[in-house]
């Protein structure tokens, strides 16, 4: 027998079309009476429709979410949500959104109901981000899993194609990272496997029609389990560069793990050999090459000199990723990183 521990994190999960009316049901069902809604600036008409449909149980709307989860966005949030009296946060919205909610929740006794409109997956993990000092901090802790997510296809239709696609990118990092992490298990292979299906599938069908509901709900089926795979395992150097790259050079986070996964994918490949039915999803004779044709044939970034990145900041982000290193299947130093930064940035199909 294969020994292997399985620990799942205690999720609540309502896959509902129109679900978003069934916040008032998801706050009876945690033990919660007020909510304070909270979304970015750019969401804030859906943190507006839910409010509407809490009523006297909205105790305001927070729309101050911002990538990367800054410690001043978090520290204010909290002056915020105790003078209204909120017991419960209902966030709307992608990563951000979930982010601050998160942060919230492990400083206060103030869980989080979720409305994912993005593919990030935080919603599925206890994970919680600090960026503190031009640095991104990331920590587990058990307050940080929102207690109820609420998947409603409806708030995903109008996300942007290209929004879509790096977001789906997103998921398939955490999937890529689960099967090789040291926690994974015959049960987080097969959510892996079948998310990456899912989104395989899924997304060149968004690029044809945003508005395909079956392709929208297989997209968000496949984040969810990218993000459920994730939330009992852990992460590896891809992660730690994309957090680097995010926090301490302010890359847009998607797009940056869709530049950088094809090249970590790649990098991870010969050392990890549970990738390898994942290679066989995207059909390519090599895992960071059929991902990279992947991202071309979506029309994604492959390039970091494309999602902003400066030539002259590459050493110093190999210096940061190297000084706390996440636990990786293949071993590395400044040089192997630098290397992959430079290959990254220049955005070629990688070789392995
Ligand atoms: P985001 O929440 O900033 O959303 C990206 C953009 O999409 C924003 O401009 C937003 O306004 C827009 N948007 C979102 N939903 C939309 C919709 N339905 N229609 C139109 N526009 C929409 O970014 P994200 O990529 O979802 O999340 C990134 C953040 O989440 C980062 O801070 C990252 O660290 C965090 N994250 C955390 C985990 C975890 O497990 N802790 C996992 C993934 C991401």
């Amino acid at each position: 027998m294969q020994p292997f521990i399985y620990a799942p994190l205690p999720a609540r999960v309502r896959f509902a079309r129109g679900g978003r009316t069934q916040v008032g049901e998801e706050m009876r069902a945690i033990g919660r009476q007020r909510a304070m809604v909270i979304s970015t600036p750019t969401r804030v008409a859906l943190a507006e429709e839910v409010s509407d449909a809490l009523g006297g149980q909205c105790a305001g709307i927070l729309a101050t979410a911002r990538l990367h989860t800054p410690i001043e966005v978090t520290t204010a949030a909290l002056d915020s949500v105790r003078q209204a009296g909120a017991d419960c946060t209902v966030a709307v919205g992608g990563g951000s959104a979930i982010g601050l909610a998160k942060a919230i929740a492990v400083r206060m006794d103030v869980p989080q109901i979720a409305l994912p409109t993005t593919y990030a997956g935080s919603e599925m993990t206890d994970v919680h981000a600090r960026t503190e000092d031009g640095v991104k901090h990331t920590a587990k802790d058990p307050r940080a899993l929102p207690a109820s997510v609420i998947y409603d296809v409806d708030y995903t239709l109008g996300l942007p194609v290209d929004i879509s696609v790096t977001s789906g990118f997103n998921a398939l990092a955490h999937a890529v990272e689960a099967l090789y992490a040291v926690e994974k298990n015959p049960i987080t292979h097969l959510q892996c496997l079948d998310a990456a299906g899912a989104l395989a599938a899924a997304l060149p069908a968004i690029l044809d029609d945003p508005g395909d509901v079956a392709a929208r709900e297989r997209a968000l089926y496949g984040a969810f389990l990218c993000g459920l795979a994730l939330g009992s395992t852990s992460v590896g150097l891809h992660h730690k560069l994309c957090h680097t790259l995010g926090g301490s050079f302010d890359l847009p986070h998607a797009p940056t793990h869709t530049v950088m996964l094809p090249h970590t994918a790649g990098f991870n490949a010969a050392a990890a050999p549970e990738l390898d039915p994942l290679r066989q999803v995207f059909g390519a004779e090599t895992l960071g090459g059929g991902l990279w044709d992947f991202a071309k044939c979506l029309g994604a970034p492959v390039s970091l000199a494309g999602v902003g990145m400066r030539e002259d900041d590459l050493e110093r982000a190999a210096d940061i990723a190297v000084a706390r290193p996440y636990r990786n299947p293949r071993a590395f130093d400044r040089a192997d990183i630098l290397a992959l930064l430079r290959q990254a940035y220049a955005g070629g199909r990688p070789s392995a």
